[in-house]
């Protein structure tokens, strides 16, 4: 089982903490033979140990915060009709909660319901001008929230977009590439299948940077990752490993086939022009995943065989098994 996320532990540390907070108020109120206050209470209760009961088995984390926000606003509600209007002040610290744990605009419509409920139920107790504070207080606090939240997600976002490219190539860099390894290794574990990846080297890079300039190396480095992306779309992703080193993973199909389309993507290479006029060819090596080894240990493997693609005169492509049978006759 993989590692649990940290929603995922703030949703189970939130609920077994609710729960533990909620149900002395089960015996305390019946105790003091508020019979409804104790069932509320007992509903709330039972409804948090479901949903930890929930969280932890299905691990849905998505459903499960729509479940809670839904639950306490529906719980909110219930206890103002049945307590009065003090209660509703738990909505303002409950709706900024929703669009915390939410998409803005689902929280914005839980949001919006509640209010309109909370509208319904206290118009006919209420003189006009509290009704109309209370409501217009917690409207500006809806929306003042799915402004602020929505701005929050879409930095956020950008960030995260941000923080897994490479800035000259646009390509992944290390740190996506670790992440993808990261879920590509746990996807294995739990049911293996043929999976592949191609270390990539651009060859004498070197010289070329020396006979055009870095500039220009530069481009050659942009143009050579669109060329890949552009014949290798919607199989696999491109990541920059290091300064003129790529991998592509993950191609699922086994050594073999994977050698094939490495061949393929160094014959494009082989007769594209970058920067309008400079050739350039790469070597590369090819390793099929094997069950329980890690990723440094797949890639290094990959690496050996880009050792030997280099070292027999490169342009060329060699796969991991090929090492093997030359080791075999050593
Ligand atoms: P080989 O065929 O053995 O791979 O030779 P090579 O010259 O490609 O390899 P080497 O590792 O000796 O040199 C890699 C060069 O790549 C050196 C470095 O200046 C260049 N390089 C690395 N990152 C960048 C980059 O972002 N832009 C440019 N223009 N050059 C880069
Ligand atoms: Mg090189
Ligand atoms: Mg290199």
């Amino acid at each position: 089982m993989t590692q649990r996320s940290t929603a995922e532990k703030m949703l189970l540390i939130l609920s077994a903490f609710a729960f533990l907070t909620i149900t002395p108020f089960v015996y305390i109120r019946w105790v003091e033979g508020d019979m409804v206050m104790a069932a509320i209470d007992a509903i709330l209760s039972l409804g948090t140990a479901i949903f930890f009961v929930f969280v932890f088995y299905t691990r849905k984390i998505k459903t499960a915060k729509f479940i809670l926000s839904i639950f306490f606003s529906i719980a909110i509600v219930t206890i103002v009709a049945i307590r009065g209007q003090t209660h509703l002040f738990w909505l303002y610290p409950g709706m900024i909660a929703f669009y915390y744990i939410l998409p803005a605009r689902a929280a914005g419509a839980i949001c919006f319901l509640a209010i309109l409920l909370i509208a319904s139920i206290i118009f006919p107790v209420t003189n006009m001008l509290d009704f109309l504070t209370i409501i217009s207080t917690l409207l500006l606090t809806a929306i003042f929230s799915y402004v602020i939240f929505s701005n929050f997600n879409k930095t956020n976002d950008r960030l995260t977009l941000l923080a897994s490219i490479d800035p000259l190539t646009s390509s992944g860099n290390r740190r996506a590439l670790d992440l993808k390894l990261e879920k590509i290794l746990s996807d294995q574990k739990r049911e293996s299948s043929k999976v592949s990846l191609l270390l990539l080297d651009l060859d004498h890079f070197k010289k070329i940077n020396d006979s055009y300039g870095h500039a220009n190396g530069d481009i050659v480095l942009v143009e050579l990752v669109e060329l890949i992306q552009k014949h290798t779309r919607s199989l696999d992703d491109l990541y920059r490993y290091g300064g003129e080193e790529f991998i592509i993973l993950p191609l699922k199909v086994d050594l073999l086939e994977a050698k094939q389309i490495a061949e393929k993507l160094r014959a494009i290479i082989e007769k594209s022009t970058f920067a309008g006029k400079i050739s350039a060819t790469v070597s590369i090596g090819v390793a099929q995943y094997r069950a329980g080894e890690t990723a440094e240990a797949w890639i290094s493997r990959a690496d050996a065989a880009l050792y030997v693609a280099k070292d027999s005169g490169r342009n060329r492509v060699v796969a991991e098994s090929e090492l093997n049978k030359e080791n075999d006759h050593s």
